[in-house]
């Protein structure tokens, strides 16, 4: 993609291609909410590569949990969650497991249990129709020209060009947008996540969130969805497949039941350790969510930053203002402070001495009920 800094005339953009006051590429959390709260004075497209159905297409692999701080985001918007997109069952507690101590310790947890595929349709479906939304369409360039942008997208076997004042990268944790305006600088400490679906063979359903030294110096976590159970974990890039089984085979020790995966799926996943990890964006294009860094380093939650930066830069956008990149780059501080704070907890769940002795003391753990005897 060609660099914003060295503007070129929207000499590319064959004549008569549509004119938008913003385009969105991205209809994740973060794209979907702020194409629904544009104001109806912009004339506004949103392209993203996930397909319209319910089934198929592109899914964000996740772990689909719903965090109090979404929760809240959403209490803000007023909106409430619709049954068809919970799952079962809903769980209250995190198990913990330390792989290195071979401890186990539950923790109160107040998350929603999600489809998180049905999640993102949900957040599209409340997008107004004034918005022109194209799904199957994947972004294929972005040139910064004079008067904004000229984006080109490839949809249904054909290559679709449109130019705008502003466009927004919602596109996620490798967001094209942000390689684009950044030329190609991630600078923001990445892992592969990678999680597997399988019937779910287990005596009960639970969700468990491990920590191993020997395969990750991140997380990995076991959930039931569904009549499914869902084995995930973010791991360094290199060897991140052979990590993942080598974590699997461990599990089993601990009770983990692994048929044979019913699907099998990888991304990136973002991991900010600095103060100016996450950018913003500059010169008219935006990041919002994962695109922009927005994820927390403890417990990759990142529903929460999608939705309320989106919030941000909405009322940015909606009003008349001067300096919008600016702007919103001053009105995210306090997020970038809270993930850089997030950093300080890190030490407790993921150095080795530090977290041996958080669990074997128990803080604000729970104290398991016996199961009542069978005979
Ligand atoms: C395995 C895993 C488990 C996770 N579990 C949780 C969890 O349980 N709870 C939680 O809060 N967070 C979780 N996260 C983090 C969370 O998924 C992300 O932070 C969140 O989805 C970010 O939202 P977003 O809208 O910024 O980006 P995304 O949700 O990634 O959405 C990006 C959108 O852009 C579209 N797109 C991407 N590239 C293009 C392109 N070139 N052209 C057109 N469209 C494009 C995609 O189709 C997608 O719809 C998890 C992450 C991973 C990887």
């Amino acid at each position: 993609m060609h660099h914003p800094s060295h503007p070129r005339p929207s000499a590319l953009v064959p004549a008569g291609a549509p004119r938008y006051d913003i385009i969105i590429v991205g209809l994740g959390p973060a794209g979907a909410t702020l194409a629904r709260l544009l104001s109806p004075r912009l004339k506004v497209l949103a392209i993203d590569k996930k397909s319209g159905g319910a089934e198929g297409g592109f899914r964000k692999p996740c772990g689909g949990l719903l965090a109090p701080d979404a929760q809240k985001v959403l209490a803000r918007f007023d909106l409430a969650l619709p049954a068809r997109v919970l799952v079962s069952p809903q769980i209250f507690a995190v198990k913990t497991i330390d792989a290195d101590a071979r401890r186990t310790r539950c923790y109160q947890r107040f998350y929603l249990n999600l489809d998180r595929h049905r999640f993102d349709q949900w957040l599209i479906s409340l997008i107004p129709s004034r918005v022109e939304v194209r799904k199957d369409a994947c972004l294929k360039s972005l040139v910064k020209t004079g008067a904004g942008f000229d984006v080109t997208w490839h949809q249904d076997g054909a290559d679709f060009t449109a130019s705008a004042t502003h466009v927004v990268g919602a596109d996620g944790a490798s967001s094209a947008v942000r390689r684009a305006l950044y030329g190609g600088r991630r600078g923001i400490r990445h892992y592969t996540a990678i999680q597997q679906w399988f019937h779910d063979e287990h005596a009960g359903p639970f969700y468990s969130c491990i920590f191993d030294s020997d395969t990750t110096d991140c997380y990995a976590w076991g959930l039931s969805k569904d009549r499914h159970f869902i084995f995930g974990g973010a791991f360094p890039p290199k060897h991140c497949r052979e990590r993942f089984e080598r974590l699997k085979e461990r599990m089993k020790a601990f009770g983990f039941c692994f048929g044979a995966p019913l699907r099998t799926e990888a991304c990136m996943v973002l991991r900010p350790s600095g103060l100016f990890d996450c950018r913003t964006g500059r010169e008219g294009g935006f990041l919002l969510g994962e695109a922009a860094g927005f994820i927390s380093p403890s417990s990759l939650e990142g529903i929460s930053y999608a939705m309320g930066s989106a919030l941000t830069l909405s009322k940015i956008l909606n009003g008349n203002n001067r300096s919008p990149n600016r702007t919103y780059f001053l009105r995210t501080l306090p997020v970038r402070a809270r993930l850089f704070l997030k950093n300080l907890k890190v030490p407790f769940m993921y150095f080795k001495p530090l977290r041996r002795l958080v669990m074997a003391v128990g803080v604000k753990s729970i104290r398991m009920a016996d199961a009542p005897e069978t005979r």
